[in-house]
């Protein structure tokens, strides 16, 4: 793995040295404020990793955004989800640049987007730029940062991909420095009890905290026992660290760069966090301790990982998965480290006291359990579920009912493709039916449903409890920073906020004297704005339209009198 990702590191510098004026270290700073890190590359997140670095921008929006180098703008997208305002630039080495959550573009970027959005009639678009459209230098304002789409606060999410593969690589690995000379933590760690394959076997968890320093060097003075009838009779067993990384003088915690497990001088497991595809970035959830991530918000990274996991950050053939043999010593030795090369090293002695190992013979029954490697359909005249090969981590409990309510799996477990749901319609041609799904906690989530043969359909990314329920409210559309009834308005941007109590907003637009004028929907306060242009005082006709996803639709209207 480590040496696919040399190479591509070696294709790129030789571009670079045959095209590129600027090589790694001469890129320009996307921001012109020193640059502070709120979030590094490969950060646990929920169902990804953090696939950029963020920057802070002082808790405030508005700061030029630059081009890191010279190229074109490959990519713009508008959406109120994800990344918000994005621009992506690709650069003549062989590497694309991408800067989100923008507040706004460009002067260049926002006519090309404003007259595309008008041509399209669509607000949310995402366009693809050839080599000759827009042009950027080195350096070059492409545009402001923001708090768009998917973002808990104004910050610059930058990303650094390799162009061909659109692989997130590292951004660190190209000279962005950022004062680090703090060594990770290492707080706790975890014991599994395991499958040969890797699959944690129910309830067989062993927990233990460990004495908080950070001087980089954690020692276990006694041996760490492992309870008897805690393995099984063939002895695998893998582990798991609670980490954290922090950068000079911020307390944002960061993610680990890499990892090494020795056991009795025996490499058994590593990572690096170099690059990841976007393709396998969910897998996070067979990387981490789900449970301990649902259950207790902790995050437990495995050191094992299963025949499944595709992720591209262990760079050693090692699984991780140990066998050990009764009463026998072991003599563990386990480091992480950041970008920086500051390095924690904890050592730990175990031992397996019992000679009563559990006897394993069918952990996992297919009659009771879901398994990765197999597909499954199960329906009758009700109700379809239709699961596609290596949904599942590990294996979950099936908790299968064709019978109202119906359900299927664990619905704490996370699964890495969506399943297909579909129950039978009540009439024939009513677009007002969803799929609701009652997951993790009891949470109720309306999926977006289709109405097909008959059949009311979803694509649900959680197990649990389904049902089939009825939608027939429109959303609900009002003045957000005005008064309709004042005489005259004097603002630079008016705003309606636009909210939909069952499902949510599929579409919503906006009308000008009878014109179609491109809006932005602010998921964060679920409102649009329209920015009152120059000159353009006096009375208005203003009409507001949105649809929820079972085509319910409600209209706003008034003439405004603008100052
Ligand atoms: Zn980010």
């Amino acid at each position: 793995m480590k040496k696919t990702f040399l190479l591509i590191c070696f294709s790129i510098y030789c571009t670079i040295t045959i095209y590129g004026q600027h090589n790694a270290i001469s890129f320009h700073s996307p921001l012109n404020i020193p640059l502070k890190l709120s979030a590094n590359f490969g950060e646990l997140r929920s169902n990804h990793f953090h696939m950029g670095l963020d920057f802070k921008t002082n808790k405030t929006e508005g700061y030029p955004i630059f081009s890191i180098d010279k190229g074109y703008v490959s990519r713009v997208r508008i959406s109120p989800n994800g990344y918000g305002k994005v621009v992506y630039v690709n650069h003549p080495n062989g590497l694309t640049s991408v800067y989100a959550h923008c507040s706004k573009f460009n002067a260049v970027i926002d006519s090309v987007m404003q007259m595309l959005q008008i041509e399209q009639g669509e607000n949310e678009i995402d366009v693809f730029f050839t080599v000759n459209e827009i042009q950027v230098e080195y350096g070059e304002l492409i545009a402001y940062s923001g708090n768009t789409g998917h973002s808990q606060g104004p910050h610059l999410h930058f990303e650094i991909r390799n162009t061909e593969t659109q692989k997130a690589l590292n951004p660190l690995l190209f000279g962005f420095e950022i004062a680090d000379h703090i060594s990770p933590e290492i707080n706790s760690l975890r014991l599994y009890s395991l499958t040969q394959e890797g699959y944690i076997i129910p309830g067989k968890i062993q927990k233990l905290s460990l004495p908080n320093k950070n001087n980089g060097q954690i020692t276990a003075v006694d041996t760490m026992s492992i309870q008897s009838n805690f393995l099984c009779e063939d002895g695998y067993m893998g582990f798991s660290f609670e980490m954290q990384d922090l950068f000079d003088g911020e307390s944002n915690l960061c993610g680990i760069y890499a990892t090494r497990l020795e056991i009795d001088d025996q490499l058994e497991f590593c990572q690096a966090i170099d690059s990841i595809d976007f393709i396998d970035s969910r897998y996070i959830n067979s990387h981490m301790d789900y449970s301990a991530f649902t259950n207790e918000k902790r995050h437990f990274q495995k050191t094992f990982r299963t025949e499944e996991n595709p992720l591209d950050i262990y760079p050693c053939d090692q699984n991780g998965i140990k066998k050990v043999e009764a009463k026998k010593v072991y003599h563990l030795v386990f480091s992480a480290k950041d970008f920086e090369n500051n390095k924690t090293t904890l050592n730990l002695k175990f031992q397996a006291d019992s000679t009563s190992f559990m006897s394993c013979s069918d952990i996992f029954p297919a009659e009771k359990y879901l398994l990765p490697d197999s597909s499954y359909t199960y329906k009758n005249e009700k109700i379809r579920f239709l699961i596609s090969k290596n949904t599942f981590y590990e294996p979950v409990l099936k908790n299968l009912s064709l019978k109202a309510p119906f359900s299927i799996g664990d619905a704490k477990q996370p699964i890495q493709k969506t399943i297909t749901v579909a129950i039978k319609s009540p009439e024939i041609d009513s677009e007002k039916y969803y799929v609701q799904v009652i997951t993790s906690g009891g949470v109720k989530k309306a999926l977006n449903s289709k109405l097909l043969n008959g059949w009311i359909t979803a694509a649900s990314e959680y197990l649990g409890a389904f049902s089939l329920n009825q939608d027939k409210t429109a959303p609900t559309i009002i003045a957000y920073n005005f008064n309709i009834k004042n005489q005259k308005i004097s603002r630079s941007q008016i705003a309606w906020k636009i909210q939909d109590a069952t499902t949510s907003i599929e579409s919503y637009d906006l009308y000008v004297d009878g014109i179609w004028k491109p809006v932005y929907f602010d998921n964060k306060s679920d409102t649009i704005g329209f920015e009152i242009p120059k000159n353009f005082s006096g009375k208005h006709q203003f009409k507001v339209v949105a649809s929820d996803y079972c085509k319910n639709t409600q209209a706003w209207e008034a003439t405004l009198n603008i100052e």
